[in-house]
């Protein structure tokens, strides 16, 4: 897997102070998407232990409420694998910060891969452009679900994320 860039004490695309990793690939190609330079799976560089080594790093600061993977798209199909691994290991060793994660798929599209298990919040959906609204909390157009995940598996219903 590659990525992009590694981003510290995010605000914008999760709950609280969040450490976001944006991995290279996506084959959804919205229309004005926020980041295209992260479409092409090759470009970018090699998300390696160095790279793994700078978000622990942030995920050791007490402040730091969790990770969000976003690109890009982290469940690009060659990205599946590698942050499937990532994700398990985060969660055995940082089992008190949460895991959002922005995908373009649907959550009917990707609910059943095995380490969804690990993620706690899963943004779903293309951007749309017809429907963005800068007011919609963590995502950029209204389509898009922010979705409880642990409660959309134990129900088998689509929960939202309630922050409240
Ligand atoms: S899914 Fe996200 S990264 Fe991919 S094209 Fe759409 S907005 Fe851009």
């Amino acid at each position: 897997m590659k990525f992009h860039n590694i981003t510290k004490d995010d605000m914008l695309n999760g709950e609280g102070l969040r450490v976001v990793l944006w991995v290279s690939g996506c084959t959804h190609h919205c229309k004005d998407c926020h980041n295209p330079i992260t479409w092409d799976i090759d470009s970018g560089v090699d998300f390696d232990e160095n790279a793994k080594a700078e978000i622990f790093e942030q995920l050791d600061k007490d402040y730091i409420n969790g990770i969000t993977l976003s690109g890009g798209d982290p469940l690009h199909p060659c990205n599946i694998w590698d942050i499937g691994n990532f994700v398990e290991e985060i969660k055995s060793k940082y089992p008190n910060k949460t895991i959002w994660l922005y995908t373009g798929f649907l959550w009917e599209e990707v609910r059943r891969l095995p380490f969804m298990q690990y993620i706690d919040v899963l943004v779903d959906g293309k951007f749309i452009l017809e429907l963005k609204n800068v007011k919609y909390h963590w995502a950029g157009s209204t389509n898009q679900r922010v979705i409880d995940v642990k409660k959309s598996l134990d129900t088998s219903e689509v929960v939202l994320y309630d922050n409240k």
